[in-house]
């Protein structure tokens, strides 16, 4: 068991069973020899890792100094590189020269947080296996028409297909936590491009969802200011929308922010 004394700011709960841990690790397809563990802790998911002939390189990421000095402890492997620092704040293409897949049982209080780097990071990552809150496994796996179908879905779900592997009961950490937890798992589409500016994309999604009861006319009112908001998507919620439904939208921003500054 764990010498570290789990830390709740930087919400550890460690996996106490090896059994589970092999079953995460072993969502990850044996296709990516580049591997990248956000806040192994105590090492569990490590260990399992390990046994995985296909990689080459393990990089470890971990922000608690008591964690990182109970991983030198405990283990040495030449493929395995252990970082001290804020997953977060790490620049992912620096450490990371050639594509690499990512792993770990998140840190729940920040795991929104992952979801936007991966999403910044797409191009180099094409295939994440988390551990994470089960409400939160559930929303970014949702289909349009789901009540708990959000930003983090859509933009998800442009650029990755998701599966939600499989429940995780709270007995099985140390300490437990509040909530049940989920595996999910996230692999890159073929999309590398949408047809649309991607920035003002994830704009028109956030403003869409920021109000989410409303109707799309009265949400995004302030992003088209004056200009005619006709179209029938503009008549149903962000929650009913697909993908290519927030490509349409955004095009027609564009072609608003065209026009209104034309009238300046
Ligand atoms: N993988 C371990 C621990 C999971 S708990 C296990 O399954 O037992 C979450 C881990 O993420 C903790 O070790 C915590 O210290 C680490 N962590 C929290 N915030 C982090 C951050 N910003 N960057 C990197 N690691 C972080």
């Amino acid at each position: 068991m764990s010498m570290v004394r789990p830390k709740k700011h930087l919400g550890q709960h460690f996996l106490k069973d090896k059994n589970i841990a092999r079953k995460i690790t072993a969502c990850l397809s044996d296709r990516f020899p580049v591997v990248c563990e956000i806040g192994p802790g105590t090492g569990i998911l490590t260990q399992s890792l390990l046994e995985k002939e296909n990689i080459r390189q393990l990089t470890l990421i971990e922000i608690d100094t008591e964690s990182v000095t109970y991983l030198h402890q405990h283990f040495s492997d030449e493929r395995l590189q252990i970082l001290e620092t804020d997953f977060l704040k790490s620049d992912l293409p620096a450490l990371f020269p050639e594509n690499f897949s990512l792993i770990g049982n998140f840190p729940y209080n920040i795991s929104s947080q992952i979801f936007f780097k991966i999403l910044e990071n797409r191009n180099r990552i094409p295939e994440v296996v988390g551990m994470i809150q089960k409400e939160v496994a559930e929303r970014i796996a949702a289909k349009p028409g789901n009540k708990t179908y959000g930003i983090l879905s859509v933009l998800l779900q442009s650029w990755y297909d998701i599966e939600y592997c499989f429940t995780v009961n709270e007995t099985v950490f140390f300490p437990p936590p509040k909530v049940k937890s989920a595996v999910i798992r996230l692999q890159r589409n073929k999309t590398e491009k949408l047809n649309c500016n991607e920035t003002l994309f994830f704009k028109v999604v956030k403003a869409a969802f920021g109000q989410r009861r409303k109707t799309l006319r009265n949400a995004l009112k302030a992003l088209f200011g004056g200009s005619p908001v006709t179209h029938p998507l503009f008549d149903q919620r962000a929650e009913q929308l697909d993908v290519s439904d927030f490509v349409t939208l955004t095009n027609l921003y564009e072609a608003a922010l065209a026009e209104n500054k034309s009238r300046i």
